[in-house]
């Protein structure tokens, strides 16, 4: 095996007694662990934002008088000393879940592949929810201590900064990453160059360096093809995200794939299972076969084998959203791989072929649905919906027997969770509680906490909301980027007493960012209201090419500057986790207007409903699960109605009516010290009973029981 080398740029130079910050730095346990972002935080609070709260970065601007004077402080000091000691006891341990639950599976691996990764704000190679999921994936994997190796791709264009122009039309901006600011380490080999892997696209060979990124436990190795060696065109092959060019997209799918399989096997790891979340390193089973193939396998075991040992997750459930080529890209980028299968084309293509309203297509998730023994989709209602959508694929079986489950997703608790409301958590939760997040009884609790303690946390929260927006705008104002209108837009006008509602997520159509203004006078009366008031806080990025998804951010633009809402609406630009971070947990009321059945899961509500926010949503997606009567509100009915709309109507009529009626006034009936005790009541139900069903322990476990544990006993002996 080759020797792999390990370089950290450099030990920042820092005094000796607090030299662990580097360490802690250079691994990505400080996401979920706030009292190591303190330490850094602690010595300059204002660098610590300006650097987008990267360590690294931090570490090579920050002021050494600085340094020099917290290791002068006791507390410091001390914070310091059992933080450090923390990280290398949850390092070493070998105790976790899994040691404990799994002993005869200590030897065995997964892999698990996903084109992006979203573990923080200042690692921007993540677009949306379906990043955020992967890197909650990873983090709780490393809290129960799964053998879990991730391969994903580092953008070094990151995702697009937004801006928005005056009359609301969507800017955007790539910036260059520099690598050498993140937390991540380039793998060499023993003469110190570059780790490669390459793999055979038309008429040449592209290369890929690997860096590497330390979550807790878990390794997430990224692919990068702006390496020497490749045309200009391959070394931006991995600069961007979802690009819009098929020969763009099915080259980066091959080297997300394919090249993942070399990757890992580069560096040593024997994958007994292979986990595609999302059909889009789906050319992983092409490659495996290969493998096997080569090594004299005949196709048909070779398929069994590959079968056995592979999971997807779809999340998609419209069919034009899924990842899909003509088949002459096929023909142009596979053909030399069918012939080495020993396959003719037509058998090629059938592992993925559909026939579409615009042609036949490879489509990607066929592919990894035929060659994957276990398959499951991300919600109860978007298993049945994916049921439906890929019964052709078993056609002499019922609906309901398709061989495609559920696992409703999670969100990482400890990512999520504003840290006054951990204190809490701290206080009046049984002891250890953050080790059994996903047992019910643990969170029987949350009902002795006491009112006035719990209003003043979401006060506080509330209030870091309100001066967040209002210091982006000031400093928007500032720099001259913004017009009056704009700063209004921006916020300046928000106030910490009025109901708060978030809306929050990618500007995609079907998730009806403008429902709210369907009528828009009855909306005004509501925001203005003298002695209810009502604002909206909107956040949220269109893809680049999506035309209809940026008309919608022009349409709430244009209303949240429009005087009549009296400032009351209001649009923070560049949705990113730390934007997410800020809304879900100071928001009151988390809103989610999704065209039903469209939303797969959504996860957003579950990082609001951890932190004290009551969600207010369509029955779609994991609300349909979450929702119980007493912990939230339902928009509209368990319906989906022929005629999109007679929906948007009958969903907007809800929306105000359940506003005026029900929401508003629970908000604003308060008890003589001003505390609305009915609604934390709700509060209350909603964390005692959203939080541990909706946490990722809960997901993983589930994932770990229903399809890792079956598939590594069943390929027990593919190794
Ligand atoms: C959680 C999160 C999402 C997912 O939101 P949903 O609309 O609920 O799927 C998207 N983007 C960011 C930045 C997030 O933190």
């Amino acid at each position: 095996m080759t020797k792999i080398i390990r370089e950290y740029p450099n030990s920042f130079n820092l005094p000796k007694r607090i030299e662990g910050l580097s360490r802690l730095a250079h691994n990505l346990w400080w996401v979920w662990n706030i009292e190591a972002q303190r330490l850094f935080q602690y010595i300059d609070t204002q660098l610590w934002d300006n650097v987008n709260h990267n360590p690294i970065s931090f570490m090579h601007h920050v002021d050494r008088t600085r340094v020099n004077l917290a290791i002068n402080e006791p507390t410091y000091l001390e914070q310091y000393d059992r933080t450090i000691a923390r990280f290398d006891q949850y390092m070493a341990d070998q105790n976790t879940w899994f040691h404990q639950s799994y002993p005869d599976l200590l030897t065995r691996q997964i892999a698990y592949l996903s084109f992006e990764f979203g573990i923080h704000e200042s690692i921007p190679v993540y677009a949306g929810g379906l990043g955020v999921l992967s890197g909650d994936h990873l983090k709780e994997s490393s809290d129960l201590g799964l053998p879990l190796t991730a391969v994903g791709f580092i953008y070094n264009q990151g995702y697009f900064v937004q801006h928005l122009s005056e009359d609301g039309w969507q800017e955007t901006r790539n910036a260059l990453l520099d690598f050498s600011e993140m937390p991540v380490v380039e793998l060499l080999d023993e003469n110190r160059k570059p780790l490669q892997i390459s793999v055979e696209l038309p008429g040449r060979k592209v290369y890929a360096r690997i860096w590497e990124l330390e979550v807790g436990r878990i390794a997430l190795y990224l692919l990068d093809s702006n390496v020497e060696g490749n045309s200009p065109a391959d070394r931006q092959l991995t600069a961007r995200l979802y690009s819009n060019d098929p020969e763009i997209r099915i080259s980066q799918e091959i080297l997300l794939g394919m090249g993942g399989v070399r990757a890992l096997s580069l560096l040593g790891i024997t994958p007994d299972i292979w986990h595609m979340n999302e059909g889009h390193s789906a050319f992983l089973t092409i490659e495996r076969l290969r493998d096997l193939v080569k090594a004299g396998t005949p196709l048909n075991v070779a398929m069994e084998k590959v079968r056995a040992g592979n999971i997807f997750t779809t999340h998609t459930p419209v069919p034009a959203g899924n990842d899909q080529f003509p088949l002459w890209l096929l023909d142009k980028y596979f053909s030399q791989v069918w012939t080495e299968l020993g396959m003719t084309r037509d058998q090629f293509i059938d592992l993925g072929r559909q026939a579409q309203p615009w042609g036949e297509m490879f489509v990607m998730p066929v592919l990894a649905l035929h060659l994957s023994e276990r398959a499951n989709a991300v919600s109860e209602l978007h298993g049945r919906v994916s049921r439906k959508m890929w019964n052709f694929l078993w056609p002499d079986k019922a609906e309901r027997d398709v061989p495609i489950g559920y696992v409703t997703n999670g969100v990482h608790t400890k990512t999520w969770l504003a840290r006054r409301m951990g204190l809490l958590f701290d206080a009046y939760l049984p002891t250890g509680w953050l080790n059994h997040i996903d047992e019910l009884a643990y969170w029987e609790d949350i009902r002795s906490i006491p009112d006035d303690e719990l209003w003043g946390v979401l006060r506080h929260l509330k209030n870091k909301l309100v001066s967040f927006a209002n210091e982006q705008t000031r400093q928007a104002w500032l720099n001259g980027r913004i017009t009056p209108a704009q700063a209004v837009a921006g916020g300046v006008f928000m106030e910490p007493y009025a109901l708060t509602i978030g809306f929050a997520r990618r500007f995609a159509t079907y998730k009806r960012a403008n429902l709210i203004f369907h009528d828009l006078d009855r909306l005004t009366r509501i925001l203005t209201d003298t002695h209810m008031p009502v604002q909206i806080v909107f956040a949220g990025k269109a893809h680049p090419a999506d035309e209809p998804g940026k008309l919608i951010i022009q349409e709430v633009y244009r209303a949240v500057k429009d005087s009549r809402s009296g400032g009351r609406l209001v649009f923070i630009e560049d949705y990113d986790m730390n934007i997410a971070r800020y809304l879900v947990q100071g928001v009151d009321v988390w809103m989610n207007t999704p065209r039903r059945p469209n939303e797969a899961s959504g996860t957003s509500g579950m990082k609001a409903a951890l932190n004290g926010t009551l969600n207010f949503s369509v029955l779609d997606g994991w609300w349909r699960e979450g929702y119980n009567g007493q912990n939230g509100w339902a928009i509209g009915s368990e319906r989906e109605f022929a005629n999109p709309d007679e929906q948007d109507a009958a969903d907007a009529a809800s929306i105000y009516d359940l506003l005026e009626n029900q929401v508003i006034p629970l908000y604003y009936d308060r008890n003589p010290e001003k505390i609305p005790t009915g609604w934390l009541e709700m509060v209350k139900e909603s964390m005692r009973t959203l939080i541990p069903q909706f946490s990722l322990c809960r997901m993983l476990k589930e994932y770990m029981t229903d399809y890792y544990v079956p598939a590594i006993t069943e390929n027990g002996g593919s190794k």
